[in-house]
């Protein structure tokens, strides 16, 4: 297949360029001022849109095995790749979770067989019940490169330090969700004046600052590095910046609904809003959209938590906590970083190189089931592109997404900034905004 993106702006790391991409084989094979039309290229008209990198989610669960009714990974990836997606993580909060290599190798198997590239997180420990760890070391071995308990963060601290020390040495980087459990047993939201107005009891800010603090410790005592999934507040996103202005190998991801939601929604009660970590104050809400815009946190994380209809639509303390992130993601941290003048670098900084580099997708190296994201747009380069067209509106109607679910909390909102194309491995996937 010969694709010819016309006249798009290129956006590198550093440097923005008008340019012509030509993409043939699996590959970018020449980015030229003008490149004339090969025979058989199908041309893309890039004119105002920005060509960059695919982006790469390191926090997608697509519920297979176990939950086929809310996501498949085939489902999963078509979603992803509307999204503009070229990669995606695979969380392993499955029915059983993945915690060991047949379990992972199915489905790495089935993300061969979906239209982008699945990766694999395994689980830290046996069954995720933070006791007895699981065997990483095999995972490794079939390209696994991160590990998470997420739906729940390893509680132990000695069961923390011991899976820290065992990662180190495998190359491979370790993920928390972060929430200390007895302090947020039984709650629903965020604790505030408003969830005792509501009635609802409470997941507190605490839960997770005290759980970053005690893994920060770690950290330095170890030297292994970590990734800390989708911050929600001011306190722990100061935490990790100066942890790493220490030199601590630490990482983090916001996810969107943290930046443009908050817990002021579940006054409705409406279970579309209930997520963990909770929907939190707006003073956290601009915190984290000021480290989305200043550079306090690595990547974008799109969280994205399919439920099927009917078990979502439950009183609010009953609902599953989770929303969809994937199809509107990129959308929502368009118009954030826009507030306050749009970085096209920055925007693919967030949502495909950081996180490339976490997930350790750069490079193909010794995974030949994957290819490399999140690089420039340059010749030789795997083609994992996407064209993104910061002009465009689009209204969220969840009877047209791609996800078998729908517990979307941005129905009937109008966003801006609109993917357009995505290519993987050298295919279009994704063309006028939608599945090829
Ligand atoms: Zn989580």
């Amino acid at each position: 297949m010969t694709i010819l993106l016309r006249q798009g702006t290129v956006i590198g790391s550093d440097a923005h360029h008008s340019a012509d991409v030509l993409i043939r084989d699996g590959l970018v094979v020449e980015v030229a001022e003008r490149i004339d039309r090969p025979a058989g290229a199908t041309v893309i008209d890039a004119h105002g849109c920005w060509i960059g990198p695919g982006f790469v989610d390191l926090h997608t669960h697509l519920r297979e095995p176990g939950a086929e009714e809310a996501e498949t990974v085939e489902s999963g990836a078509r979603a992803g790749a509307v999204g503009g997606y070229s990669a995606l993580v695979a969380m392993p909060n499955t029915e059983p979770p993945l915690d060991n290599v047949a379990l992972v190798s199915h489905v790495l198997a089935q993300g061969r067989r979906s239209i982008l590239d699945v990766a694999v997180a395994g689980a830290i420990t046996q069954g995720r019940r933070g006791e007895l760890l699981a065997p990483m070391a095999e995972m490794a071995r079939l390209g696994v490169r991160l590990f998470t308990d997420d739906g729940d963060g390893v509680q132990s601290a000695s069961v923390m330090r011991r899976a820290l020390e065992y990662a180190k040495p495998l190359g491979v980087r370790l993920a928390q969700h972060c929430e200390e459990a007895t302090l947020v047993a039984g709650g629903s939201m965020n604790e505030s004046p408003l969830s005792g107005r509501l009635g609802l009891s409470g997941r507190p800010a605490l839960a997770e600052v005290v759980m970053v603090l005690r893994d920060l410790e770690l950290v330095r005592l170890t030297g292994a590095p970590l990734h800390f999934l989708h911050l929600s507040t001011g306190r722990s996103l100061a935490l990790v910046a100066a942890a790493r202005a220490e030199g601590l190998p630490v990482t983090c991801e916001v996810a969107p609904h943290h930046f443009t939601l908050d817990e002021g929604a579940c006054d409705s009660y409406d279970p579309h809003f209930k997520v963990h970590p909770p929907l939190r104050s707006p003073s956290d809400v601009a915190a984290v959209r000021r480290a989305l815009v200043e550079g306090g946190c690595d990547a974008v994380a799109s969280d994205h938590a399919p439920h099927a209809p009917e078990r979502k639509d439950l009183a609010f303390d009953e609902a599953p906590a989770g929303m969809l992130g994937l199809e509107h993601a990129a959308s929502l941290t368009f118009e954030a970083l826009g507030a306050t003048g749009p970085s096209a670098s920055r925007f693919f900084e967030l949502l495909s190189r950081g996180p490339a580099r976490i997930a350790q997708l750069r490079q193909s190296d010794d995974r030949p089931s994957h290819s490399a994201h999140g690089g420039e747009v340059a010749a030789g380069e795997d083609a994992n592109l996407v064209v993104f067209d910061p002009g465009a509106t689009w209204r969220v109607d969840p009877g047209r997404l791609q996800s078998r679910a729908r517990n979307t909390p941005y129905a009937g909102r109008v966003l801006t900034g609109q993917v357009r194309a995505t290519i993987v491995r050298g295919a279009l996937v994704v063309s006028d905004a939608g599945l090829v």
